[in-house]
């Protein structure tokens, strides 16, 4: 049949990844329509994934910094929550972001499509919506459709048992709750809700939480946040849950087990997310979906067919909103033409609990399991004037070394604000900085980005003399 719209550039999905292809494919003067099935533009970060997260881990930081006062002589009384406000600020935040997209999207002249696409054949994708079809004809595309929470098939069907979407409405606020899987996104939601007054547990299958850090810097999230869980259960699989009126009953298995199931007002299910690759019709269009529904893409997020490129969650692991949207560059660029490659020397993670925990680059687990030869030179937030003053100076900063170069090739952070101070070790590392380069540059004083210089100039064997 006859195409209703016609362009240059099809983008599938309107995440971070997708609309950062479809904004930069227009910026190079190609005609782009981006497909989205949901109103609002964003994905999953900007409406149910990294900002609401921020905004709601930001306030409760607040809380409990306040209490923590109480040792500065500044005692509060106990917070009033108002559950509604609270998501209306969080809403709002969400609103702000996604409006913008949507303004810029205009600016731009992107074309959005709000309904599910579906792949039809290599140059066509029909965009449903309630009541109306319309079919797409373009010449190149980028396929950013994502991801979703995986879900754990013996769940009941419940209120009481959420994803991270759920977690986030902030419907309730539970006495007790459960936490399944001990990764970044379930170990945030647990900081929001335990900071917020529920008790809570945590069960992760591995033997360790937020597996990918080193354990160095783990350790010490984990000293600070001894009382904020009842229960830490390692490797242990949840393998039973019951709904009854008076709770959700979770049963257990293994090294950290209850013997007998347990009753919580709130279960959340954070146990990983997996790709929409599926759903889109890529067979129709030719593209090779794998069986867990990852599209495999090279170096310019080609797939195997070559006009058509996917990025984002939907291409692998890190499934990280700056990988995505960097993807999304280059997929846009080399669909221009352009002699665009993702050659990334490092991709950041970061935990936003509190502490915060970030890494950027190798860490120490894989250059050990590499036999890799390295230089590390760590700076304890002990000796930071700064960290001292903020009554924070339990976290430290770690610089990962070619041992014979002296190039920082990895880094990561645990304190206050490690997120944020991850970034000049990203810059590091992609620039081939060594560890002259960091250590000799001046770095304001007294702040915590000091500590990066810091654990450079302790690598040099110079001394610091800056408390
Ligand atoms: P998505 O954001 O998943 O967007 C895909 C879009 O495609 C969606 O809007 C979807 O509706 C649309 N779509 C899918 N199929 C179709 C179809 N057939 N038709 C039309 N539209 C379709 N990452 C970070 O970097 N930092 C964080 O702090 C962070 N926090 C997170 C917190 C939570 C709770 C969660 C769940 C995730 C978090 N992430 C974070 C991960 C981040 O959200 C993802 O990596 C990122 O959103 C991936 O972007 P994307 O463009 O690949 O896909």
């Amino acid at each position: 049949g006859k195409a209703d719209v016609e362009c240059e550039m099809l983008v599938l999905g309107a995440g971070p990844g997708g609309y950062s292809a479809a904004f930069r494919s227009a910026d190079l003067g190609m005609s782009t329509v981006l497909v989205e099935r949901y109103a609002s533009l964003g994905g999953v970060c900007l409406n149910v994934g990294c900002i609401p997260s921020k905004a709601l881990l930001h306030t409760v930081q607040i809380v409990d910094e306040a209490r923590n006062l109480a040792a500065h002589g500044l005692s509060f009384g106990e917070p009033k929550i108002d559950l509604d406000k609270l998501r209306d600020y969080k809403s709002s935040v969400v609103a702000k972001l996604t409006g913008g997209l949507a303004g810029m999207a205009k600016m731009r002249k992107v074309k959005v499509l709000t309904g599910v696409g579906t792949f039809l054949d290599p140059h066509h994708l029909e965009v449903v919506a309630d009541g109306s079809r319309q079919v797409v004809r373009f010449e190149k595309a980028v396929i950013a459709a994502g991801s979703q929470a995986v879900k754990l098939p013996f769940m009941p069907e419940d209120p009481r048992v959420v994803d991270s979407t759920g977690a986030l409405e902030l419907r309730q606020l539970p006495k007790k709750m459960l936490v399944i899987g001990g990764g970044i996104i379930g170990l945030e939601m647990a900081t929001v809700y335990s900071s917020l007054g529920a008790e809570i547990d945590v069960v992760e299958m591995m033997d360790g939480l937020m597996m990918g850090a080193d354990r160095d810097l783990v350790k010490v999230w984990q000293k600070f946040n001894a009382k904020r869980f009842a229960r830490v259960m390692l490797k242990t699989k949840t393998v039973s849950a019951e709904a009854r009126d008076d709770g959700i009953y979770v049963g257990f298995e293994g090294e950290g087990a209850p013997p007998e199931p347990q009753r919580y007002d709130l279960v959340l299910v954070a146990v990983g997310r997996s790709p929409n690759g599926k759903k889109i019709g890529a067979e129709q269009a030719g593209v090779a979906v794998g069986e867990r529904g990852f599209i495999t893409v090279d170096k310019q997020q080609r797939t195997n067919v070559s006009h058509i490129f996917a990025i984002g969650d939907l291409v692998g692991q890190p499934m990280l909103a700056h990988k995505a949207v960097h993807e999304g560059h280059v997929a846009a660029e080399a669909a221009h033409g352009e002699k665009a490659y993702f050659d990334a020397i490092q991709i950041p993670s970061v935990a936003y609990t509190d502490p915060e925990v970030a890494w950027a680059g190798k860490t120490e687990d894989q250059l050990k399991a590499e036999g890799a030869k390295y230089g590390r030179a760590v700076f304890p937030w002990a000796a930071s004037g700064r960290a001292i003053a903020n009554g924070r100076d339990e976290g430290f900063t770690k610089l990962l070394f070619d041992e014979e170069t002296h190039r920082v090739i990895g880094g990561g952070i645990v304190g206050t604000g490690a997120g944020d101070l991850i970034s000049e070790v990203c810059l590091a590392i992609e620039m081939g900085a060594d560890a002259t380069d960091i250590g000799r540059t001046i770095h304001p004083h007294p702040t915590l980005g000091e500590s990066v210089g810091m654990a450079a100039e302790l690598y040099e064997g110079v001394c610091t003399d800056l408390p």
